[in-house]
Protein backbone atom coordinates (compact mmCIF):
# COMPACT_ATOMS: atom_id res chain seq x y z
CA UNK A 1 0.00 0.00 0.00
CA UNK A 2 1.74 3.14 -1.01
CA UNK A 3 2.35 5.26 2.17
CA UNK A 4 0.55 8.56 2.47
CA UNK A 5 2.79 11.54 3.54
CA UNK A 6 1.33 14.71 4.81
CA UNK A 7 2.48 17.43 2.93
CA UNK A 8 1.52 21.27 3.65
CA UNK A 9 -0.56 22.44 0.55
CA UNK A 10 0.32 25.51 -1.06
CA UNK A 11 -2.79 27.68 -1.00
CA UNK A 12 -3.45 31.37 -2.62
CA UNK A 13 -6.04 31.40 0.11
CA UNK A 14 -3.53 30.70 2.86
CA UNK A 15 -0.88 33.02 1.08
CA UNK A 16 -3.82 36.03 0.69
CA UNK A 17 -4.69 35.72 4.30
CA UNK A 18 -1.11 36.07 5.23
CA UNK A 19 -0.56 39.17 3.13
CA UNK A 20 -3.64 40.39 4.42
CA UNK A 21 -2.66 39.83 7.87
CA UNK A 22 0.25 41.65 7.41
CA UNK A 23 -0.91 44.45 5.19
CA UNK A 24 -3.08 45.40 8.57
CA UNK A 25 -0.87 44.40 11.57
CA UNK A 26 1.79 46.50 9.47
CA UNK A 27 -0.83 49.54 9.74
CA UNK A 28 -1.94 49.23 13.59
CA UNK A 29 1.18 48.37 14.33
CA UNK A 30 2.22 51.69 14.75
CA UNK A 31 -0.32 52.31 17.78
CA UNK A 32 2.02 50.46 19.88
CA UNK A 33 4.93 53.04 18.97
CA UNK A 34 6.63 54.95 21.63
CA UNK A 35 7.79 58.07 20.58
CA UNK A 36 10.49 58.79 23.35
CA UNK A 37 13.81 60.66 21.22
CA UNK A 38 13.34 64.02 19.98
CA UNK A 39 14.73 64.80 17.21
CA UNK A 40 16.68 68.22 16.48
CA UNK A 41 19.07 68.02 13.15
CA UNK A 42 21.47 70.86 11.67
CA UNK A 43 20.19 69.60 8.26
CA UNK A 44 17.65 67.14 6.86
CA UNK A 45 18.97 63.43 6.51
CA UNK A 46 18.63 60.66 3.88
CA UNK A 47 19.40 57.19 4.46
CA UNK A 48 19.48 54.57 1.67
CA UNK A 49 18.94 51.02 2.84
CA UNK A 50 18.84 47.42 1.14
CA UNK A 51 17.02 44.64 2.55
CA UNK A 52 18.09 40.39 2.13
CA UNK A 53 20.14 41.70 0.51
CA UNK A 54 20.78 40.88 -3.16
CA UNK A 55 24.52 40.67 -4.39
CA UNK A 56 23.55 43.81 -7.23
CA UNK A 57 22.98 46.07 -4.12
CA UNK A 58 26.80 45.44 -2.89
CA UNK A 59 28.10 45.59 -6.17
CA UNK A 60 26.10 48.49 -8.08
CA UNK A 61 24.37 50.19 -5.10
CA UNK A 62 27.25 50.74 -2.94
CA UNK A 63 29.01 52.11 -5.62
CA UNK A 64 26.60 54.32 -7.03
CA UNK A 65 26.10 55.83 -3.39
CA UNK A 66 30.70 55.73 -3.40
CA UNK A 67 30.38 57.85 -6.41
CA UNK A 68 28.85 60.35 -4.23
CA UNK A 69 30.99 60.04 -1.31
CA UNK A 70 28.31 58.51 0.76
CA UNK A 71 27.47 55.30 2.37
CA UNK A 72 24.37 52.77 2.72
CA UNK A 73 22.97 50.45 5.41
CA UNK A 74 22.67 47.14 4.48
CA UNK A 75 20.37 44.55 6.62
CA UNK A 76 21.64 41.32 6.06
CA UNK A 77 20.09 37.67 6.87
CA UNK A 78 23.25 35.82 7.32
CA UNK A 79 21.29 32.28 6.27
CA UNK A 80 20.71 33.59 2.59
CA UNK A 81 24.40 35.01 2.04
CA UNK A 82 25.58 33.33 -1.42
CA UNK A 83 22.77 31.70 -2.24
CA UNK A 84 19.86 32.62 -4.59
CA UNK A 85 16.75 34.12 -3.31
CA UNK A 86 13.28 35.01 -5.60
CA UNK A 87 15.79 33.99 -8.63
CA UNK A 88 17.91 37.10 -6.93
CA UNK A 89 21.55 35.93 -6.49
CA UNK A 90 21.97 37.24 -2.72
CA UNK A 91 25.28 38.99 -1.75
CA UNK A 92 27.65 36.79 -0.44
CA UNK A 93 29.96 36.98 2.76
CA UNK A 94 33.17 38.52 0.63
CA UNK A 95 30.49 40.69 -0.71
CA UNK A 96 29.55 41.59 2.65
CA UNK A 97 33.44 41.98 3.74
CA UNK A 98 33.85 44.22 0.70
CA UNK A 99 31.12 46.71 2.61
CA UNK A 100 32.23 46.52 5.67
CA UNK A 101 35.68 47.28 4.35
CA UNK A 102 34.53 50.28 2.33
CA UNK A 103 32.87 51.90 4.91
CA UNK A 104 29.63 50.90 4.57
CA UNK A 105 27.22 49.37 7.47
CA UNK A 106 25.42 46.18 7.94
CA UNK A 107 22.98 45.62 10.09
CA UNK A 108 21.10 42.99 10.72
CA UNK A 109 17.66 41.09 9.32
CA UNK A 110 17.13 38.18 11.54
CA UNK A 111 19.69 35.23 10.48
CA UNK A 112 16.55 33.54 8.70
CA UNK A 113 14.35 36.53 7.84
CA UNK A 114 11.40 35.15 9.36
CA UNK A 115 8.29 37.16 10.86
CA UNK A 116 9.01 37.83 13.92
CA UNK A 117 5.55 37.38 15.30
CA UNK A 118 5.66 33.51 14.43
CA UNK A 119 9.11 33.02 17.04
CA UNK A 120 9.02 32.61 20.72
CA UNK A 121 11.51 35.26 22.54
CA UNK A 122 13.97 32.14 22.93
CA UNK A 123 13.64 31.55 19.41
CA UNK A 124 14.14 35.24 18.23
CA UNK A 125 17.39 34.83 20.55
CA UNK A 126 18.39 32.40 18.85
CA UNK A 127 17.77 34.09 15.53
CA UNK A 128 19.55 37.25 16.78
CA UNK A 129 22.70 35.22 18.43
CA UNK A 130 23.27 33.62 14.49
CA UNK A 131 23.28 36.46 12.31
CA UNK A 132 25.07 38.19 15.08
CA UNK A 133 28.28 35.68 14.43
CA UNK A 134 27.76 36.08 11.10
CA UNK A 135 28.45 39.78 10.75
CA UNK A 136 31.28 39.61 13.31
CA UNK A 137 32.76 37.12 10.87
CA UNK A 138 32.54 39.42 7.97
CA UNK A 139 34.01 41.64 10.23
CA UNK A 140 31.37 43.98 12.15
CA UNK A 141 32.99 45.12 15.14
CA UNK A 142 30.51 47.42 16.40
CA UNK A 143 28.28 46.81 19.38
CA UNK A 144 26.09 49.13 17.94
CA UNK A 145 23.90 47.10 15.43
CA UNK A 146 20.71 48.23 13.76
CA UNK A 147 18.29 45.96 12.86
CA UNK A 148 14.84 45.90 9.91
CA UNK A 149 12.03 43.99 10.76
CA UNK A 150 11.53 40.67 7.82
CA UNK A 151 8.72 41.97 5.55
CA UNK A 152 8.38 45.39 7.60
CA UNK A 153 6.30 43.24 10.03
CA UNK A 154 7.36 45.16 13.37
CA UNK A 155 5.73 43.08 16.59
CA UNK A 156 5.36 44.74 20.09
CA UNK A 157 5.64 41.20 21.30
CA UNK A 158 9.56 41.24 20.49
CA UNK A 159 10.23 44.67 21.69
CA UNK A 160 12.00 44.13 24.80
CA UNK A 161 14.37 41.20 22.84
CA UNK A 162 14.90 43.88 20.42
CA UNK A 163 15.73 46.69 22.91
CA UNK A 164 18.62 44.18 24.01
CA UNK A 165 20.25 43.76 20.86
CA UNK A 166 19.85 47.22 19.23
CA UNK A 167 19.80 50.71 19.07
CA UNK A 168 17.35 50.90 16.06
CA UNK A 169 14.97 48.67 14.07
CA UNK A 170 13.15 49.63 10.91
CA UNK A 171 9.33 48.57 9.79
CA UNK A 172 8.31 50.64 6.91
CA UNK A 173 5.08 53.16 7.42
CA UNK A 174 5.54 55.22 4.41
CA UNK A 175 6.63 58.54 6.09
CA UNK A 176 9.30 60.83 7.46
CA UNK A 177 10.80 60.54 10.94
CA UNK A 178 10.24 64.01 12.53
CA UNK A 179 10.10 65.80 15.64
CA UNK A 180 9.87 62.53 18.31
CA UNK A 181 10.41 59.13 17.15
CA UNK A 182 11.08 55.70 18.24
CA UNK A 183 13.99 54.38 17.49
CA UNK A 184 12.53 50.55 17.91
CA UNK A 185 10.21 51.79 15.29
CA UNK A 186 11.40 53.76 12.50
CA UNK A 187 9.98 54.59 9.40
CA UNK A 188 10.94 54.15 6.10
CA UNK A 189 9.66 54.29 2.22
CA UNK A 190 9.78 51.73 -0.09
CA UNK A 191 11.86 52.36 -3.52
CA UNK A 192 10.56 49.07 -5.86
CA UNK A 193 9.94 49.36 -9.47
CA UNK A 194 6.15 50.17 -9.57
CA UNK A 195 6.78 53.68 -8.57
CA UNK A 196 7.84 56.07 -10.39
CA UNK A 197 10.11 58.29 -9.52
CA UNK A 198 8.37 61.74 -9.88
CA UNK A 199 4.99 60.75 -8.81
CA UNK A 200 5.79 58.32 -6.02
CA UNK A 201 9.65 59.19 -4.62
CA UNK A 202 10.80 62.60 -5.38
CA UNK A 203 8.11 63.74 -3.16
CA UNK A 204 9.96 62.59 -0.09
CA UNK A 205 12.75 64.43 -0.46
CA UNK A 206 10.66 67.10 -0.43
CA UNK A 207 8.84 67.12 2.22
CA UNK A 208 11.96 65.61 4.63
CA UNK A 209 13.50 68.98 3.34
CA UNK A 210 10.60 70.89 4.85
CA UNK A 211 10.29 68.96 7.72
CA UNK A 212 14.02 68.75 8.56
CA UNK A 213 13.62 65.26 9.68
CA UNK A 214 15.23 62.05 8.44
CA UNK A 215 13.79 60.20 5.42
CA UNK A 216 14.88 56.81 5.45
CA UNK A 217 14.48 54.59 1.81
CA UNK A 218 14.43 51.03 1.74
CA UNK A 219 15.08 48.84 -1.32
CA UNK A 220 16.47 45.34 -2.51
CA UNK A 221 18.10 44.78 -6.29
CA UNK A 222 19.89 47.56 -8.07
CA UNK A 223 19.93 47.54 -11.55
CA UNK A 224 18.83 48.47 -14.43
CA UNK A 225 15.88 46.04 -14.71
CA UNK A 226 15.20 45.29 -11.34
CA UNK A 227 12.80 43.07 -9.48
CA UNK A 228 9.61 44.08 -9.10
CA UNK A 229 10.88 44.53 -5.18
CA UNK A 230 14.37 46.42 -6.59
CA UNK A 231 15.33 49.87 -7.72
CA UNK A 232 16.81 50.78 -10.79
CA UNK A 233 20.20 52.49 -11.29
CA UNK A 234 18.64 55.29 -12.82
CA UNK A 235 16.08 55.86 -10.27
CA UNK A 236 19.16 55.65 -7.13
CA UNK A 237 21.31 57.71 -9.06
CA UNK A 238 18.89 60.18 -9.68
CA UNK A 239 17.28 59.87 -5.58
CA UNK A 240 20.85 60.29 -4.26
CA UNK A 241 21.57 63.81 -6.92
CA UNK A 242 18.95 64.96 -6.00
CA UNK A 243 18.97 64.72 -2.32
CA UNK A 244 22.17 66.19 -2.38
CA UNK A 245 21.43 68.98 -4.53
CA UNK A 246 18.65 69.65 -2.01
CA UNK A 247 21.10 70.24 0.77
CA UNK A 248 20.09 66.78 2.52
CA UNK A 249 22.96 64.41 4.24
CA UNK A 250 22.82 61.12 3.47
CA UNK A 251 24.12 58.75 5.96
CA UNK A 252 23.89 55.43 7.11
CA UNK A 253 21.61 54.72 10.19
CA UNK A 254 23.99 54.55 12.20
CA UNK A 255 25.23 57.59 11.62
CA UNK A 256 22.07 59.59 11.02
CA UNK A 257 21.35 58.26 14.69
CA UNK A 258 24.95 59.60 15.93
CA UNK A 259 23.74 62.90 15.25
CA UNK A 260 19.82 62.44 16.55
CA UNK A 261 21.57 61.58 19.55
CA UNK A 262 23.76 64.32 20.45
ZN1 LIG B 1 13.63 41.24 3.97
Amino acid sequence: MQQITAEPIPSKYGDWFSAKTDAIGNRLIWKFAKPILRMQLPFPIVSFTFDDFPETAATIGAVILEEASVRGTFFVSGSKAGGVHDGQKMASAENCKELVKRGHELGCHTFSHKKLRRLSKRELEDELNANRKFLKDVGVTSKEVNFAFPYNAAWPGSRSVLRRHFATCRAAGENVNTDLIDPLMLKAVEIHAGRDINAHLMPWIDRVVSSNGWLIFFSHDVQDNPSPYGCSTAVLRELVSSAIGKGCHILPVRDALKLISQ
